[in-house]
């Protein structure tokens, strides 16, 4: 006789878990999550139990941000995104980028701060306060977001609004604990964000048009007063609202090449009017971006590929013409290509870290960035690393706990590796750590959504301030320590010890 087995969500089933930039895996016990009464009868356990739960929504996470060791929480609750008027979405949180451009595409919208992936889900960016080539004018994404619902390890479920004067003290503290948070607070269930109008009628492309900068210090002082001229009268602001109605101005973002010279690209919405003319950054769904993708990688020919890009660059008169989602996703291509070479054994490791320098307004606002950036050319020449990429983009301060602009404007440099097989991986991440504490001498910090190799007392001075903020919130939610990364485990885990006398 056949027995009818019915689908248990709460039989876990054992996984190995890795992240994209392919550092670390760890076995967990994975729970899959449809409903929200399944995410309380998940944490009720892990209380009786003792049990620690990590979420994992699209798993697009550069490290252990979405991995553990004991239970994960894949979410699978059901997607769905729609439009509110004058200019916002509400969706729930497995639903993905792609899918609120296509709900604001017909309105003539866009949201603003999107990640250059399609796969990462909107509460795997909120948790992360996701950043983007618009940053630079918008900010993160914390300043988009209208309004949350949050389910906290006691099962009780909540709607936290965007501070403003109708807020207390204790609702503002949550917003800026849970945003960026990373999973630590509790579930976030539904978002409500923002959307971006054009400052023209009708559908928009993007626009972008490249700039030689002759060497680091240009191509620095150029970013920084650019920050300076768009973000003048809200420096003296404790946290900015951006208005986030248009875009009125183009987005700078500075892309270094190793030999010390690089280029400003600028982008901005413009009526789709225009002429397509295609840069190959904003092309992943092509053969020559996802050629590239994989050229970048072979030892010596990524600095050929790159000198090739700058000189026809430096020729180019004419701004390219993209498609949006084409420039919004636009690294889809990294992931295909690393895909394909997977596919034939070979196995690609792609370790990013992004350092925020401090932009200071009262002394010298460069100063922090180009010491910076002198360590990195004496550690690549040191070590013999040759990134794929560096980029640079400014950032504008925000509240949010466990944010790199905490209190601060900073410029993010990211510096991205890709390398076959994992045989250099211990020399590399030897230099990230020394680079950690380069970045906290001069007053900045290591950002926590990319890679994250800090010794983790350097990284806890780096977020001192905030951690403390971020505790009260831990202590006063999750005193069990059930939500705890681990991320959390390996950087702050004074801060996640299991508390033996706490009640529930
Ligand atoms: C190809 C690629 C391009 C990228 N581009 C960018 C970029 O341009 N800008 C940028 O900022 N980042 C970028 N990222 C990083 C990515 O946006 C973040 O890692 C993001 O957190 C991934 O979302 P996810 O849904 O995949 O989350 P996951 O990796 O599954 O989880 C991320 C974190 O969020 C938590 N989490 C997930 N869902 C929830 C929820 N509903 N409630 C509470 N906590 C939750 C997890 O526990 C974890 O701590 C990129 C990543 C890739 C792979």
């Amino acid at each position: 006789m056949k027995v009818k087995t019915m689908y248990n969500p709460m039989i876990p089933h054992p996984t190995t878990l890795d992240n994209y930039s392919n550092v670390i895996s760890h076995n967990a016990s994975v729970y899959s999550i449809h409903r929200v009464e399944e995410a309380q009868q998940l944490f009720q356990s892990a209380q009786r139990e003792g049990r620690r739960v990590v979420f994992r929504g699209g798993g697009n996470s550069l490290h252990d941000q979405a991995q553990g060791r004991e239970w994960v929480a894949q979410l699978r609750l059901p997607k769905v995104v729609y439009p509110l008027k004058p200019h916002s979405f509400r969706a729930t949180t497995t639903a993905t980028w792609p899918d609120v451009w296509r709900c604001s595409q017909p309105l003539d919208m866009v949201p603003g701060v999107v990640p250059n992936t399609e796969w990462a889900t909107l509460g795997g960016t909120l948790s992360a306060n996701c950043l983007c080539q618009f940053s630079p004018i918008l900010g993160k994404e914390s300043n988009g977001v209208e309004s949350f619902v949050l389910l906290t390890p006691d099962g009780e479920k909540q709607e936290v609004l965007r501070p403003g004067p109708g807020t207390s003290a204790e609702q503002d503290a949550l917003f800026y604990g849970v945003v960026g948070g990373l999973g630590s607070l509790g579930l976030v269930t539904e978002v409500q964000h923002r959307l971006l109008s054009f400052p023209f009628d009708g559908p928009a492309n993007v626009q972008t048009t490249v700039n030689h900068a002759p060497s680091t210090e240009h191509l620095i002082r150029q970013l920084i007063d650019a920050h300076h001229a768009n973000h003048k009268e809200h420096r003296d602001k404790r946290e900015p609202w951006f208005g986030y109605k248009t875009l009125p101005k183009p987005s700078p973002l500075g892309v270094l090449h190793n030999d010390g010279y690089g280029c400003l690209i600028e982008k901005e919405y413009v009526p789709s009017t225009s002429k397509r003319s295609p840069f190959i950054f904003h092309t992943p769904k092509t053969i020559q971006n996802i050629m590239g993708n994989m050229v970048v990688m072979a030892p010596g020919v990524g600095n050929l590929f790159w000198k090739k890009l700058h000189n026809d660059w430096k020729r180019r008169t004419q701004p390219y013409i993209d498609r949006i989602p084409d420039t919004l996703f636009s690294m889809e291509g990294n992931r295909t290509a690393r895909q394909l070479l997977g596919r034939v054994g070979l196995e690609t490791i792609c370790p990013q870290q992004t350092f925020v320098l401090p932009i200071d307004h009262k002394e010298n606002p460069y100063r922090a960035s180009l010491q910076f950036m002198d360590s990195v050319f004496e550690a690549l020449h040191n070590t013999r690393f040759s990134p794929s990429l560096i980029d640079m983009l400014t950032l504008p301060k925000d509240s949010i706990a466990l944010s790199a602009t905490r209190d601060m404007d900073g410029l993010a440099i990211t510096l991205s590796f890709q390398e076959f097989g994992k045989a250099k991986l211990p020399a590399l991440i030897k230099m990230l750590q020394e680079l950690s504490q380069d970045c906290a001498a001069v007053g900045g910090r290591v950002h926590l959504v990319k890679n994250v190799f800090v010794e983790p007392d350097v990284l806890e001075e780096m977020y001192i301030e905030g951690l403390q903020e971020w505790k009260q919130l831990k202590d006063q939610l999750d005193p069990n320590r059930i939500l705890v990364s681990q991320l959390f485990q390996r950087m702050f885990s004074s801060y996640v010890q299991k508390n033996q006398y706490a009640e529930y």
